[in-house]
C-alpha cells in the first residue's frame, strides 16, 4: 500500500510530536506535513497534494469552526479528519456535522486509532467521490464510442453497451490475525453483457479497485470474449485492499468472506471468476471451496484458473504470457522482423510479465529490461529470465537484483527497443510520454495501459500496437478451455490446450488485422469492432424482451 499524505494543523508542539511518532510508527507509514496556523495551512492546501489533512480547531490565527470551515472549503476533494480537546466535543459534533469525516479527541488517540481513522477517511471519501468517476471507466467508454461511430452501431445498442448490465457493491467485515482489528472493505462483481451465455472475468485485489474500474474490465472483458468467439460476457470483480500486507490466513478469511457476500451472482452456469491483478490459484481454489461448501457439493467450474488437481487446466497458469508471444511472433512476422535477437522490454514482472519474459527469451529475444512495483532492472546485453525468476522467489521483489542497473518504471518504458511489453497497470503510456515511446512493437499484457491520446500518437509514429483485448486474451482462451474440461469431466494435454490456444488467438489477430488495413483504422479500434459487432448480432437476434 502506497504511503498517504497527511497535512496535520497543530500549533501544540508536544500535540504535534505524539501525533507525527504515532503516524511514523503505523503499519503503512504516512508522510506528515505539519503546519502550525491557518494562514499556512490554507498556503499548503493550495500548493500540495495530501490525502487527508488532520486539523486542530484552535489555532493561534484562527478559531473555532471558523478553523474547521476554511480548512474545508480550501481543501476541496481531501477529507478533513479534526482534531479537538475533551472539552470541545460539541465542536467536534458540529464540525462533523458541516463536513469532517471524523473527528478524534486528543489524549484518547493511540496509534492504531489515529492510523485508522486517517485510512478510513481516505477510503471512504474515495468511495464516495470515485465509484464511477474512474479514469478506467473513462478510457473505456472512449473506446467503446470510438469504435461505434466508426462502424455505425444502433444507438439504441450503443447506450445499451455503455453501461454494466449487472453491479454489486458489498462492504464485509474481515479479521485480521491479531484477533483485534476489524476492516470493512469494499468488494464488486459487475457483469457487463448476459446476452452471449455465462459471464466471464477475473477478480482484481488492489487497493485502488472501484466501481468504475471494475466495470471497464467487465466492459473490456466482453469485446475480448466476443473477439475470440467465447460464448462469455464480460464480468469482473474485486475488492479494494492491498493483498501484499496481508497474512496468508487473512487473504484466506477475505476470499472466503467476498465470496459468500457475491455467492448469488456467480456459478458455473452464470458468472465465471478467475485471477487477475492481486489473485492466483490459490484465491481460486478458496473461491471455490467456499462455493462448494455453500451448494453442497464440489463445483470445480465456479471458476478458473484452479490447481490443476482441482480441476484446473493444463497451461491456465502461463496462458496470458504464452498468448502474448504468440502474438507477438506472429506480429513481428506480419512486420518482417526477426525474433531472433530483438530487443525485449517488459513491465511488470508478476504473472504475465514474467512469462512473457520467460518465452521471448526460449524464441532468442534479448530481454534488457524488466520491472515491477519496485522499479526496473536494465542490462542492454540482455538478462537471464530464469535468474529472475530465482531472485523474485527468494526476494518477491526485483529491487536489489545485481545483473543490471537500477531504473525507474517511466524511464523504462522509454528504452529503445523492439519490443515493449506493458504487463502491470493501466493508463501507463499517454500523451506525457507516447512520443518518447521508442519501440517497434508495443504488445499489451495489461487491461488498459494505453490512453486514447497516446494511441493516436503511436498510430502516427507507426508503432504497431497489439491492444490488451488481443493481447492479454491467452488467459480467459485458456480459461474457457478450464471450464469445458470442467462441464466434460474430461482433460486435454498442454499440447491440445496450447495448439488450440494458438489457433483461436491467431485468427482473432488476423481479422483485426485485415480489418485494421482494410478500414485504414488503429489495431485497438479494429479488434475493438470485431467484438461489438459480435455482440450486435447477438442482441438482434435474441431480440427484445418483453
Ligand atoms: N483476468 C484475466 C483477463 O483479464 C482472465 C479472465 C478469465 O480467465 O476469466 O482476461
Amino acid at each position: 500500500m502506497a504511503s498517504a499524505k497527511v497535512l496535520l494543523i497543530e500549533d501544540g508542539q508536544v500535540d504535534r510530536m505524539v501525533i507525527k511518532g504515532l503516524l511514523s510508527k503505523a503499519v503503512v507509514p504516512f508522510e506528515v506535513e505539519t503546519v502550525e496556523t491557518l494562514a499556512e495551512a490554507l498556503a499548503a492546501i493550495s500548493r500540495g497534494s495530501f490525502d487527508v489533512i488532520l486539523s486542530d480547531l484552535t489555532l493561534p490565527d484562527s478559531q473555532g469552526l471558523d478553523t474547521f470551515l476554511r480548512v474545508f472549503q480550501s481543501a476541496g476533494d481531501v477529507p478533513v479528519v479534526v482534531l479537538t480537546g475533551s472539552d470541545d466535543l460539541t465542536l467536534a459534533a458540529k464540525a462533523v456535522e458541516e463536513g469532517a469525516e471524523a473527528y478524534l479527541v486528543k489524549g484518547k488517540i493511540d496509534g492504531n486509532r489515529l492510523a485508522r481513522a486517517l485510512r478510513y477517511a481516505i477510503q471512504r471519501t474515495a468511495a464516495e467521490q470515485a465509484e464511477w468517476q474512474s479514469p478506467m471507466y473513462q478510457l473505456a467508454k472512449q473506446q467503446f464510442l470510438k469504435a461505434a461511430q466508426i462502424v455505425g452501431l444502433d444507438d439504441n445498442l450503443r447506450e445499451r453497451l455503455l453501461f454494466p448490465q449487472r453491479t454489486m457493491t458489498v462492504t464485509f467485515p474481515f479479521r485480521r490475525d491479531d484477533y483485534q482489528e476489524v476492516e470493512t472493505v469494499f468488494g464488486y462483481r459487475v457483469q457487463h453483457l448476459l446476452t452471449m451465455g455465462p459471464t466471464k472475468g477475473g477478480i482484481r485485489y488492489h487497493e485502488d479497485v472501484n466501481l468504475g474500474e471494475v466495470s471497464a474490465l467487465a466492459m473490456w472483458m466482453t469485446w475480448k470474449c466476443a473477439l475470440m468467439r467465447l460464448p462469455f460476457g464480460g464480468a469482473k470483480g474485486g475488492v479494494r485492499i492491498d493483498p501484499t500486507i496481508l497474512t496468508g490466513h487473512e487473504l484466506q478469511r477475505l476470499t472466503r468472506r467476498f465470496t459468500t457476500e457475491i455467492l448469488d451472482m456467480i456459478g458455473p452456469d452464470k458468472d465465471i471468476p478467475a485471477p487477475d491483478m492481486g489473485t492466483n490459484e490459490r484465491v481460486m481454489a478458496w473461491m471455490m471451496d467456499t462455493y462448494s461448501q455453500q451448494i453442497g457439493y464440489t463445483v470445480p467450474t465456479v471458476v478458473t484458473g484452479k490447481p490443476v488437481v482441482l480441476g484446473g487446466s493444463q497451461g491456465r497458469s502461463e496462458a496470458t504470457g504464452r498468448g502474448l508471444v504468440y502474438l507477438i511472433a506472429a506480429a513481428a512476422e506480419h512486420l518482417e522482423m526477426n525474433l531472433k535477437g530483438s530487443t525485449v522490454v517488459v513491465q511488470g514482472f508478476g504473472n504475465v510479465g514474467s512469462n512473457a519474459a520467460r518465452f521471448l527469451e526460449e524464441l532468442g529475444a534479448r530481454v534488457v529490461a524488466v520491472s515491477d512495483v519496485t522499479g526496473g532492472i536494465y542490462n542492454p546485453h540482455g538478462l537471464s529470465v530464469s535468474s529472475l525468476l530465482a531472485y523474485t522467489r527468494e526476494n518477491r521483489v526485483l529491487a536489489g537484483y545485481p545483473d543490471g542497473e537500477a531504473i525507474s518504471n517511466e524511464e523504462m518504458l522509454e528504452l529503445p527497443c523492439d519490443i515493449l511489453a506493458p504487463a502491470a497497470m493501466q493508463n501507463q503510456i499517454t500523451h506525457d510520454n507516447a512520443d518518447r515511446i521508442k519501440c517497434k512493437i508495443l504488445a499489451e499484457g495489461a487491461n488498459g495501459p494505453t490512453t486514447l491520446e497516446a494511441d493516436e500518437i503511436l498510430h502516427d509514429r507507426d508503432v504497431f500496437v497489439l491492444p490488451d483485448i488481443v493481447g492479454n486474451a491467452g488467459g480467459v482462451t485458456v480459461s474457457y478451455f478450464e471450464w469445458v474440461q470442467g462441464t466434460q469431466n474430461y482433460t486435454w494435454t498442454l499440447d491440445e490446450i496450447n495448439s488450440r490456444l494458438h489457433t483461436i488467438l491467431l485468427n482473432a489477430f488476423r481479422r483485426a488485422l485485415d480489418r485494421s488495413a482494410r478500414q485504414k483504422i488503429d489495431m485497438r479500434t479494429a479488434a475493438l469492432i470485431e467484438g461489438i459487432q459480435r455482440v450486435e448480432q447477438a442482441k438482434l437476434a435474441r431480440g427484445l424482451f418483453p
